[in-house]
């Protein structure tokens, strides 16, 4: 039996005294851990010390780099275009890769956009694309090149199992031992999954506020500038955007009615805040991938991006033309008085769009693609007693109950002066901010 270089348990006592882990300690740990020669109950050891005590900055870079050697890196070198990739740490109606990944490809660049299923009350942009029907998500990597090299120029699909294998063990075990919110922790897990993507270009949107994953704008943005040292430091150009999700981004939370507004987007048209959004990171990606000049509004407004996109369904084997699952039961609810809606709390409905089936508990479960929420009204509207405010909608109306009580207290109407407008786009996070 080969002699182990290091011992688990001095690494985890090391951390635990505020000590510093060398490049081969941490190199070996991430190793052994994914042959499973150290322990989950010694890793999540490990994790609460670097929770409680943090890493450096060259601690993260080797836990980064070795989640990455833990798997297959793709490379995209052979493609002869620039590659470009967004990731969004999650929010509540953040459809923004759907018009986004086409907006960005009919500039020329590819957008390797690997992508996950929503967990919790966040919505995942798999589960929103899979309303479509015939649209596939697994895609073999061959497949991923060749739409990337054609005229599609871009994907959106699963991450392969085989991207960062030491993540997702040590992500499972996160969620189970109270060590998710390590901003090391995070920063490594999130940007090993991206660089092992091979992606040339990288834009973050860190969310902050109620609806996200960072509620604290310090703390996102501490993590925005972990993540875009961490890209840099691997050779991926890396920006980020610290945006606002204490509103639900759009008029639509749930998957089908996502995937309509992203198209009214495509067409020209959609919710403002969905269209600044889109814009600011299409230009961001376009910077970086060498475009500064790109006109991208023109690009929405002339239907490139909307033919863009449908090439890009088709290609997926979807129809670009079907139509989408419609709810069996809706329920809307009224203002109860004149005023201005001040208040519309994103985490509040995005639980309660989860509740009406649109999101999963567990990684395993299906969601109702046509359940969710249309927002009627956003903050800072005039609304007249008895108007719309949102519509609830589920396959099965004993499902509303529970959606209303997590709406309880999370929307107000007010005077004008209650409400304040915030910006949604906060600050802009580069390799040398
Ligand atoms: N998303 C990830 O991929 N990893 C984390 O640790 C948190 C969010």
């Amino acid at each position: 039996m080969a002699v182990e270089p290091f011992d688990a348990v001095d690494l985890i006592a090391a951390k635990r005294d505020r000590g510093t882990l060398t490049t081969p300690q941490i190199q070996w740990l991430v190793e052994a851990y994914t042959r499973d020669y150290v322990a989950d109950s010694q890793m999540s050891a490990l994790a609460m010390a670097i929770l409680l005590n943090g890493m450096t900055r060259q601690e993260i870079r080797d836990l980064t780099m070795a989640m990455v050697a833990s798997g297959e890196r793709l490379d995209f070198s052979g493609l002869g275009k620039p590659t470009a990739d967004k990731h969004s740490t999650g929010g509540v109606g953040d459809k923004i890769t759907l018009p986004l990944m086409p907006l960005v490809a009919c500039f020329g660049v590819a957008v390797p956009q690997l992508s996950g299923r929503g967990l919790g009350h966040t919505g995942g942009t798999l589960d929103k694309l899979e309303s479509i029907p015939g649209w596939r998500a697994s895609l073999t990597n061959e497949e991923v090149f060749a739409q990337l090299a054609g005229p599609v120029s871009g994907v959106i699909c699963a991450a392969g199992a085989g991207l960062a294998p030491a993540d997702k063990k040590l992500y499972a075990l996160r969620d189970t031992t109270g060590t998710v919110e390590a901003i090391p922790l995070i920063a490594s897990s999130i940007m090993s999954k991206k660089i092992a993507e091979g992606t040339g270009v990288l834009v973050l949107d860190v969310k902050f506020g109620s609806g996200a994953f960072m509620k604290d704008f310090a703390k996102a943005r501490e993590l925005a500038q972990t993540m875009v040292e961490l890209g840099t430091d691997a050779g991926v150009a890396t920006s980020a955007l610290l945006t606002d999700m204490n509103v639900p981004l759009g008029l639509t939370i749930g998957n089908a009615n996502e995937v309509r507004e992203s198209v009214e987007v495509l067409a020209g048209g959609g919710p403002a805040d969905v269209v600044e959004l889109t814009v600011a990171l299409a230009r961001e990606m376009l910077t970086l991938a060498g475009q500064p000049d790109a006109d991208v509004e023109a690009a929405l407004k002339d239907g490139r991006a909307m033919d863009q996109w449908r090439a890009f369904v088709t290609a997926q084997g979807g129809d670009p033309d079907a139509a989408l699952p419609e709810p069996r039961e809706t329920h809307t609810v009224t203002a109860p008085e004149a005023g201005v809606l001040t208040k519309q709390d994103a985490l509040a409905f995005g639980i309660a769009a989860w509740r009406l089936g649109a999101g999963r508990a567990r990684q395993e479960d299906p969601v109702v693609h046509a359940a969710g929420i249309e927002l009627h009204a956003k903050p800072g509207d005039t609304v007249a007693a008895g108007q719309p405010l949102f519509t609830l909608a589920a396959d099965d109306a004993a499902r509303f109950e529970r959606a209303l009580e997590a709406l309880d207290g999370a929307w107000a109407i007010g005077e004008a002066s209650d409400h304040t407008h915030s910006p949604l786009v906060v600050e802009r996070i580069g390799a040398n901010s």
